[in-house]
C-alpha cells in the first residue's frame, strides 16, 4: 500500500459512488465522495424494492451510510460539483463547487419547525408529484440527515419569520457559494443515470393523459414515503389503480428514441406488477412486451410471474395510448404479434417501462472523456487514472453496479500504488 497516495475521488454519491468509496476507504485509501444532491443514495433511494429479493433499498443504505459515517478517511461533499480537473494520474487537481446549503447543520432542525412556513418547493424526490416545505429533509433516511434551505421558493415573509422559527445559528441566509481544489491521485466517474424523457412519448399518452405514469414514479407510489404513502392510485382521480397496464420497451430498442436496450427495465416491469398484486389481491397487470429479457437468475422471478392468472402477458408493441374522457381509463392500440390480432386493450393506470439514460449524455465532466454515442463511459476511459463505475457505464441493475464499483475501486488503488 502506498502510504503517500493521494485520494481518491469518487465523482456521484449514488449506490455506485458510495460503494467504491466504502471499498476504497476501508483497505485505508482516503476518498473524497462528490455529489450533487443534498444527500447520498441516488435514484435506488427513489425505489420502492430491488428485484429480485424484493428488499427496500433502506436497508442497503443504512448500512453503506453507517460505513461512511464511521470511515474517517472518507470525506463527503453534497451539493457539490467538480468542475474542473487538471494534471495527470496520480497527481490530478480537482475544483469543486459547493452550493449552499443555508442549513449551518449545528442545530437540530424538526417538522414542526417546517410547518410554520408556507413556502413550498416541488419535491423533486417524488418525481414533482407534491411539495415539500422550502426548508425541508430531503427524505427520512437522508444522509447526511441535514435539512436544506431551497433559497429560491422562500417568500420575504417566510425569510422575515425563520429566526423566530429555528434555533439561533440553525440557518444562515447569507451562505455562499463555495469553491474548493483538492489534490487526488485517481478518479471513479460514479454519476449515474436519468431515465428516458418521457416528454418524447406524446404518442403513448404521456403528458397527454394524467394516468399515464413512467416505472420511476410508480416505484415513488408504491413506497410508503411516497405521495399516496404507498397506495397504487391514479394521479387523475386518486382512485386505486386495479387494472394496471405495462409498456415495455417505451422508447427503446427504438431508432426514434433510445436504440439499445436498457437491460433492467423487462425486471422492473415485473416487479412493479408484483407491487400491484400484492397492494391488491384483486387487482390485474398486463405486461405488453416485445421480448421479456430476464437474464440469469432473474427468470426464476418471471416464472413465477407467469403463474398468477392475474397476471398477463401480451407479445406485440403498444403504437399508441388514449384516453377515455368519460372515466381517465386508457385505451391501447397494439398488435398481438402472436395470434396476429389488433387488440385495444383498456386500463386504469398505464405504466411506460421507460430506458437508461446516462448521466454523460447531458451534462459534460470538466475533463475528456470517451463516451459511446450514446453518452456511456464503454470501457475505458480515455485518461489514465479516472475509471467509471455503474450505470454511467452501461445500464445495469444495483447487483451489477455495485460489483463494478468494487473493481473501479481496485483499478484507483492500482493507480495509486503505481505512482
Ligand atoms: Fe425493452 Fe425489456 Fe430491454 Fe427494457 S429491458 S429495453 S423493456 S427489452
Amino acid at each position: 500500500m502506498n502510504v503517500n497516495a493521494r485520494p481518491i475521488l469518487v465523482v456521484g454519491g449514488g449506490i455506485a459512488g458510495m460503494t467504491a468509496a466504502v471499498e476504497a476507504a476501508e483497505v485505508g485509501y482516503r476518498v473524497i465522495l462528490v455529489e450533487k444532491e443534498a444527500c447520498l443514495g441516488g435514484r435506488v433511494m427513489r425505489m420502492h424494492r430491488y428485484f429480485p429479493k424484493m428488499c427496500p433499498p433502506t436497508c442497503g443504505f443504512e448500512v453503506n451510510a453507517r460505513r461512511i459515517r464511521q470511515n474517517p478517511r472518507i470525506t463527503v461533499h453534497t451539493l457539490a460539483t467538480v468542475d474542473g480537473l487538471s494534471g495527470i494520474a496520480g497527481k490530478f487537481t480537482a475544483a469543486i463547487t459547493k452550493r449552499p446549503r443555508y442549513v449551518t447543520g449545528e442545530h437540530s432542525l424538526d417538522e414542526s419547525m417546517t410547518e410554520r412556513l408556507t413556502s413550498e418547493r416541488v419535491n423533486t424526490f417524488n418525481y414533482g408529484m407534491d411539495n415539500t416545505k422550502a426548508l425541508y429533509l430531503p427524505h427520512d433516511m437522508a444522509y447526511p440527515p441535514v435539512y436544506v434551505l431551497d433559497r429560491e421558493a422562500l417568500s420575504p415573509a417566510d425569510a422575515e419569520a425563520l429566526p423566530g422559527i429555528v434555533p439561533d445559528g440553525a440557518v444562515d441566509l447569507d451562505m455562499a457559494e463555495e469553491r474548493i481544489e483538492v489534490e487526488v491521485g485517481a478518479v471513479i466517474v460514479a454519476t449515474g443515470w436519468e431515465p428516458y424523457e418521457a416528454t418524447n412519448l406524446e404518442h403513448l399518452g404521456f403528458g397527454r393523459c394524467p394516468n399515464v405514469i413512467t416505472n420511476v414514479v410508480m416505484e415513488r407510489l408504491a413506497s410508503r414515503g411516497g405521495p399516496t404513502g404507498g397506495d397504487i392510485t391514479r394521479p387523475s382521480d386518486g382512485k386505486k389503480a386495479e387494472n394496471v397496464a405495462f409498456v415495455q420497451c417505451a422508447g427503446s430498442r427504438d431508432e426514434d428514441h433510445l436504440p439499445y436496450c436498457s437491460a433492467v427495465c423487462c425486471m422492473a416491469s415485473l416487479k412493479q406488477a408484483r407491487y400491484v398484486r400484492e397492494k391488491n389481491e384483486d387487482a390485474r397487470a398486463s405486461v405488453y412486451y416485445i421480448d421479456i429479457r430476464t437474464v440469469g437468475r432473474h427468470e426464476k422471478f418471471y416464472y413465477e410471474l407467469l403463474e398468477d392468472e392475474r397476471v398477463s402477458f401480451v407479445k406485440g408493441k403498444v403504437a399508441r395510448v388514449d384516453e377515455d374522457p368519460g372515466s381517465g381509463d386508457l385505451v391501447l392500440d397494439v398488435e398481438d404479434t402472436e395470434s396476429r390480432q389488433k387488440l385495444r386493450p383498456t386500463a386504469d393506470l398505464v405504466v411506460l417501462a421507460t430506458g437508461m439514460v446516462p448521466s454523460t449524455a447531458h451534462v459534460g465532466m470538466p475533463f475528456e472523456l470517451e463516451v459511446d454515442e450514446y453518452g456511456f463511459i464503454d470501457g475505458a476511459t480515455s485518461v489514465d487514472g479516472i475509471y467509471a463505475a455503474g450505470c454511467v457505464k452501461h445500464p445495469c441493475d444495483v447487483a451489477r453496479a455495485t460489483k463494478e464499483s468494487t473493481a473501479a475501486a481496485l483499478q484507483a488503488i492500482q493507480c495509486l500504488n503505481r505512482g
